[in-house]
């Protein structure tokens, strides 16, 4: 029915193709392409049906025209690093093709976490006729379409949102990153934001934190305030929010080691000579790291991420909570990758699904919570990442 280009065969790209893989209906012909080759004809291997592979530099525009103009695909789905959106996009929009991302365009030199670089496409894209989806993995992502669904069903206003990511698994290593080491911890190192009336406020990285007391058996944790791309998107697009905020759990040893490494300048991302030679530190750690695709046979427990939304439904006070829960072990069993890139990969897939089924149309660039909930709900239940819900307030 359709062809898709996977582009990046790290962790997330391993579920990407291994989820597409598994949908022929709808993906009938799939290349994976990315910096390293071996990587791709790795992943390929795994897989129950054949697939093309290519060598591509996504951070060369030519080189991905000539490659899409080869392959013709529907749909890209980029699974490399956020330093490659604009000029996938731009490809895209030379050769007339679909886009589906799943983290927001980055500079190496600054991380600044916002859609304005992205957004600004909107038009051209629109007068090229194709669509971008931006953040189609769970964090932006499903966050995204659980809070759509929410206010589809279940608020006239919704007042405050709170996104909690927790990844309660444990892969035994003194200290390492489920994602990229270089994005993971750029992330992480940044000041953190949150959303009230009207206004952005920013604080100290990782200064707020609680306790919160998780289902599926995972118990109490502290959960860290920080700020995530979707609270921007999602502020915007459903404007009764007055307070949205995001939280993700670190156990008390990564923090330990975060610390030290930061104290040292092992996280800085301005270069610093060595031996006649630039180097930027964080890259230089994240040769040292171990590499997250790693640690999917170290890994075990589980995943909660979900969104409670607070409001007003005829009336009434309501308050909300709707989450998926994975298993480290069930995923990498299926995919041979951890519940992290699990949880990244399958949404993509979707994304590119509800995009060649025409589930979602539009024309444009586009977040996930501006298109029905519901196909995109349905399908998460179908292919690994089942949700649940729960009222606690209505
Ligand atoms: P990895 O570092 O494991 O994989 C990145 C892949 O991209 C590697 O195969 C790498 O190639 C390839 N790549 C890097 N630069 C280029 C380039 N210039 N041209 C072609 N390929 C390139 O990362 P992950 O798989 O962990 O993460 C992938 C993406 O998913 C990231 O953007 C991350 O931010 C996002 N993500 C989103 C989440 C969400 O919930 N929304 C959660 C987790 C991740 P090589 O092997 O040669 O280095």
């Amino acid at each position: 029915m359709g062809k898709v280009l996977i582009i990046g065969a790290g962790g997330v790209g391993q579920v990407t193709a291994h989820k597409c893989a598994q949908v022929p209906e709808v993906f009938s012909d799939i290349m994976l392409a990315s910096r390293t080759l071996s990587k791709c004809e790795q992943i390929a291997a795994q897989l129950k049906r054949p697939i093309k592979t290519a060598r591509v530099d996504a951070d060369n525009v030519s080189e991905l025209v000539t490659l899409i103009r080869d392959f013709k695909p529907d749909c890209i789905i980029h699974v490399a690093l956020p330093y490659q959106n604009l000029n996938i996009m731009e490809a895209c929009l030379e050769t007339g093709t679909n886009y589906i991302d799943t983290a927001n365009y980055e500079t190496p030199d600054n991380p600044n976490f916002c859609y304005d670089l992205q957004w600004k496409y909107h038009d051209s894209f629109k007068d090229r006729g194709i669509m971008a989806l931006l953040g189609s993995g769970f964090d932006p992502g499903v966050t995204n379409v659980f809070t759509a669904y929410a206010k589809k069903h279940y608020f006239d206003e919704m007042h405050e949102l709170d996104i909690i990511d927790c990844n309660a698994g444990d892969h035994g290593q003194p200290f390492a990153t489920n994602f990229n080491p270089e994005i993971n911890i750029r992330e992480i190192t940044s000041n953190g934001r949150f959303y009230e009336n009207g206004e952005w406020k920013e604080t100290e990285p990782l200064s707020l934190s609680r306790t919160y007391d998780f289902p599926e058996g995972i118990g109490e944790k502290k959960i860290y305030m920080m700020f995530h791309e979707e609270l921007e998107s999602l502020v915007k697009h459903f404007p009764s929010i007055k307070r949205a905020r995001f939280w993700m759990t670190f156990s008390d040893n990564y923090l330990k080691h975060l610390g030290v490494l930061q104290a040292v300048g092992m996280t800085s991302i301005k270069p610093v000579e060595y031996q006649g030679q630039e180097i930027v530190p964080l890259q230089f750690l994240k040769a040292v790291l171990p590499d997250p695709a790693s640690l999917g046979p170290l890994t075990k427990g589980k995943t909660c991420i979900g969104c409670i939304v607070k409001g007003i439904k005829s009336g009434k006070e309501v308050e909300y909570y709707v989450y998926n829960s994975c298993d480290h072990e069930e995923a990498f069993k299926e995919t041979g990758s951890q519940a992290v890139s699990y949880t990244t990969g399958v949404p993509a897939m979707i994304g590119a699904m509800m995009l060649i089924t025409k589930k979602w149309e539009g024309k444009g660039v586009f977040n996930m919570e501006e298109f029905d909930p519901d196909p995109f709900m349905d399908k998460l239940n179908q292919y690994g990442l089942p949700w649940k819900e729960i009222f606690l307030k209505g």
